[in-house]
């Protein structure tokens, strides 16, 4: 079992025009790229393809690197670094380092 950062997670971005920005990993790429919800926003150019369908610019979240961000504390609502506790019948969990508490 990995305890380290993980699809789903919420992490703070911590370098780039992005800094301070809070968001959930939606991808992981190769070469610990990730994607962030609402970070690093590329706008491309859609065209409209059907009458149904409206054109215009769509802002989608492209990759960066893993490093430029820290997995985010809700209770000390910053981003923080993690250690690994273990429970009772050897299972894992991350603890933030600040305030203990599972993250
Ligand atoms: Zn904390």
């Amino acid at each position: 079992m990995s305890l380290k950062i993980k699809k789903g997670d919420n992490v703070i971005i911590e370098k780039g025009k992005d800094k301070g920005k809070t968001g959930k990993i939606l991808k992981f790429l190769d070469g610990n790229r990730i994607i962030v919800e609402g970070a690093n926003i590329a706008k491309k150019h859609m065209r409209r393809r059907s009458e149904t369908e409206t054109g215009g610019i769509k802002e989608i979240p492209s990759p960066f690197s893993l490093s430029n961000v820290a997995l985010f504390c809700p209770s000390c609502a910053k981003g923080v670094r993690f250690g690994v506790k273990i429970l009772e019948g050897n299972e894992k969990v991350r603890v933030c380092k600040k305030c203990q508490q599972t993250i």
